[in-house]
């Protein structure tokens, strides 16, 4: 299959690296110069708990990159997702599936401002992976990926895609319910990331503290209650399950959550797309979401002021 990588940062390059040794033809898409010079000249490399490979995987600027794409996988950041899907339009044809993995909501919609409805797929994913520098990541484990069409009827079509992901090793299933999927990740991820980040510690640290599970339940049942509006039904002790397997002290996780390591790097977080979404969501249908609202405040308060705060170099 001709597969693009539409941002080719942490999970991009994770994903097109998979489909690539799988034997499918990847073009792995990124703006960022020094990394997509560095794949071009040395290929990507991949650290994995047995080692480090390099693989010659073909990479480009947007404005470099040719052809039809038959599947292109858009994984930048929520905030870049327009910009990204605009710059790959000479790649999107009337037969390409445009696929979403990414955290957060609204994606879909973006994409869908561009791409017919029934040409999209959508879903979420339990990899993770870090970038380690240009042209070098780092695969954390295993995961799971869940896909289904946005307009929910499967064809031939999307079962292949699913079983060629599959089959490329990472572990993909069509399913129903990716939707409630997507909803419950970005609830998990309301509470996970904005929490570590606020208090700028590990998650494990985070999940030490005797209130955790109260405070993370107030701000699940705001988001329950804005999902429902829009027609999708969560489960609170799923998320609950979630979030306390994360928690876990045993676990004791010096995993720092990706919108801290954004933080500390000076970049924006991912905050719009998660707690800021519910917060437009919760305005759109009436449903008061304080606990949302506050946290989304005290984000956009760090990102704004980070440069001038106490101690910081
Ligand atoms: P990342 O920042 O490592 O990668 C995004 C890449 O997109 C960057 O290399 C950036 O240069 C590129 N990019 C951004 N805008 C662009 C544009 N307009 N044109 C070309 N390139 C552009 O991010 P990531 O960690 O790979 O995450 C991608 C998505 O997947 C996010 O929504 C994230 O929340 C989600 N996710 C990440 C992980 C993880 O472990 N990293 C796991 C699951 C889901």
């Amino acid at each position: 299959m001709n597969i693009a990588i539409a941002g080719s940062g942490a999970m991009g390059c994770r994903f097109g690296w998979r489909l690539y040794q799988s034997g499918h033809d990847v073009l792995l898409i990124d703006s960022w110069k020094d990394h997509v010079k560095a794949i071009q000249a040395n290929g990507l490399e991949v650290k994995t708990e047995n080692g480090s490979s390099i693989s010659k995987i073909p990479a480009s600027f947007p404005s470099d990159s040719k052809g039809t794409a038959e599947l292109l996988i858009v994984f930048t950041k929520a905030m870049q997702t327009q910009s990204m899907v605009e710059s790959c339009l000479h790649l999107i044809g009337d037969k390409t599936w445009v696929l979403t993995l990414q955290n957060g909501l609204g994606n879909i919609e973006i994409i869908e401002r561009y791409v017919p409805k029934h040409r999209i797929l959508a879903g979420v994913t339990t990899f993770a992976t870090e970038l380690l520098a240009p042209g070098k990541i780092q695969a954390l484990g295993s995961g799971d990926t869940e896909i289904m069409r946005v307009e929910g009827e499967i064809s031939e079509e999307v079962e292949e895609i699913a079983r060629m992901m599959d089959a490329a090793g990472l572990r993909t299933v069509i399913s129903p319910s990716a939707l409630i999927s997507i909803w419950n990740k970005v609830a998990f991820n309301c509470v996970l990331n904005p929490l570590c980040t606020l208090m700028n510690n590990t998650v494990g640290a985070v999940g030490s503290y005797s209130g955790i599970m109260d405070l993370a339940g107030r701000i699940i049942d705001e988001i329950i209650l804005v999902a429902k509006a829009e027609n999708i039904q969560l489960h609170r002790e799923t998320i609950i399950a979630m979030i306390e397997k994360q928690f876990d002290p045993k676990m004791a996780s010096h995993h720092l959550a990706s919108m801290l390591q954004d933080m500390q790097s000076g970049r924006k977080t991912e905050i719009e797309y998660l707690n800021g979404a519910i917060v437009k969501k919760g305005e759109q249908y009436g449903i008061p979401v304080p606990n949302n609202e506050f946290i989304y405040h005290l984000i956009l308060m760090m990102e704004e002021t980070r440069k001038h705060r106490l101690g910081h170099h």
